[in-house]
């Protein structure tokens, strides 16, 4: 039976682990933390299920996680068929022309085909009482999208790992779980942990994020972006108006998601580039456990604010809270980087996920265990490939997320978070 080490159960690390324990491998995996980690991108409320993409592999490779997520009974508790509301000024010129492009991506293979097309607030109330008293300007194309919704994230991470577990996947967290880094000792790959643990096996992936990059030398490939958030808690009466509301996605201003069933609470994503963390030239995360400072900008509660007032403004009088980066790792051209580390002789990456891995936590396993055994389609091997000349990550190039400003954490102005928990 062959051997697999994974460092990092996140998204990308669980689902390998599901995948290899399903398919005759004997798997180890290990963590800094229990799972759901609290440096993992997807350890939140929740995140976007979409299918709508500019590339047709990504498209495939979404409506097929879609399918997992609605009929696969391991996700059947953490999935929310709420659907998507998608609203982009003509301003954001390549964000529109990156969701009209996957609009077409999906029609090309038979989908997208409840996807609707508005104009103006009064329709937009009309159809989700929730957004009755919306002031959206009327000129803007709005983009319905039922068939998608949201991953109760930190559970479906949980959901996993249970699973890997029946599957017999050995963990290892805390000291014993993190890893400090790969050595090479008598000519085998091992990789060491903070307790001093030597773990090696046939193969070893590294899938740890947007932290990937230091215990690889990914050099200009990836680049570790803090993404930031913050949070409002309902009334009960409020949460039974809001429950079942769309997912409401302004590219410019901002989203936010239905409240989460457990805690009433509603999860605000900030828009634009977020910002980078950078020492000498690369950028890695500087996580809010250790830095209870690091909230998010001043600036960012008058964003979140405008964004409410728009489209719930009865809700905008609430207090923000728990506002936090959430680090994800950055590509130029929002490719993964799955392939196997050309310095080492069985040491593999799994990362890259450019802020949009979370939907594929149901298949994303299979295309790494297709790498590992090398039947992955020569397509996705040269997306994926390993790049020692890629050109470093720019925001302001991405065509898909709106950016307003580079960032740095250096330079921020950090709002103090008066009650935390609230
Ligand atoms: C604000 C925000 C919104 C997002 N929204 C969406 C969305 O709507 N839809 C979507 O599809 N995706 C979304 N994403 C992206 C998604 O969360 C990520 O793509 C996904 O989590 C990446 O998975 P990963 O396994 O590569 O990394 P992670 O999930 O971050 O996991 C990395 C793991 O490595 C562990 N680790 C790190 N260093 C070490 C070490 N030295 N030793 C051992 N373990 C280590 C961490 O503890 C963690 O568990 C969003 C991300 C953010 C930040």
């Amino acid at each position: 039976m062959s051997s697999v080490l994974i460092v990092g159960c996140g998204v990308f690390g669980l689902s390998t682990a599901l995948e290899l324990s399903r398919n005759g491998y004997k798997v180890t995996a290990i963590d800094r933390y229990p799972v759901p980690s609290p440096w993992s991108a997807a350890c939140d409320y929740n995140k976007i299920i979409r299918t709508e993409y500019n590339e047709i592999c990504y498209t495939k490779m979404s409506v097929e996680a879609l399918e997992m997520w609605r009929n696969d009974p391991l996700y059947k508790d953490v999935y929310n068929e709420c659907g998507r509301v998608l609203i982009t000024p003509p301003s954001a010129a390549k964000r529109n022309e990156f969701e009209l492009q996957s609009i077409e991506c999906l029609k090309s293979i038979g989908q997208g085909q409840k996807i609707e097309l508005f104009k103006g607030s009064k329709v937009l109330g009309e159809k989700f009482k929730e957004l009755e008293f919306n002031s959206i300007e009327d000129d803007i194309l709005i983009k319905f999208n039922p068939e998608g919704g949201l991953g109760h994230a930190a559970n479906s991470l949980k959901a996993v790992f249970n699973e890997c577990l029946t599957n017999g996947v050995n963990f290892r967290f805390g000291s014993s779980g993190s890893a400090v880094e790969i050595k090479v000792i008598d000519g085998v790959e091992y990789v060491i942990t903070e307790d001093g643990s030597k773990y090696t096996a046939d193969k070893i992936i590294i899938s740890s994020g947007a932290s990937t990059g230091k215990l690889l030398d990914l050099k200009t490939q990836q680049s570790a972006t803090g993404l930031f958030v913050s949070h409002i808690r309902l009334t009960q009466d409020e949460f039974e108006r809001y429950k079942d509301m769309p997912i409401v996605f302004d590219s410019v201003r901002g989203y936010f998601f239905p409240p989460d069933p457990e805690t009433n609470i509603i999860k605000i994503a900030l828009p634009g580039s977020g910002a980078s963390n950078l020492k000498d030239g690369v950028s890695l995360p500087r996580y809010k456990l250790q830095n209870p400072a690091d909230t998010m900008p001043k600036d960012c509660v008058k964003t979140v604010k405008t964004l409410l007032s728009k489209y719930v403004p009865d809700l905008a009088y609430h207090k923000l809270f728990n506002h936090k980066a959430c680090w994800v790792a950055d590509t130029a051209d929002s490719h993964f980087i799955i392939d196997k580390v050309p310095y080492y002789s069985k040491v593999y990456v799994a990362s890259g996920d450019s802020g949009h891995g979370f939907k594929l936590l149901p298949n994303i396993g299979k295309y790494i265990r297709q790498r590992l055994e090398e039947t992955l389609s020569s397509e996705l091997s040269t997306y994926w490939r390993w790049r020692d000349d890629a050109k470093a990550f720019d925001a302001s190039e991405c065509d898909w997320r709106v950016v307003t400003e580079n960032l740095d954490f250096s330079q921020i102005d950090w709002l103090v978070d008066e009650n935390p928990k609230l």
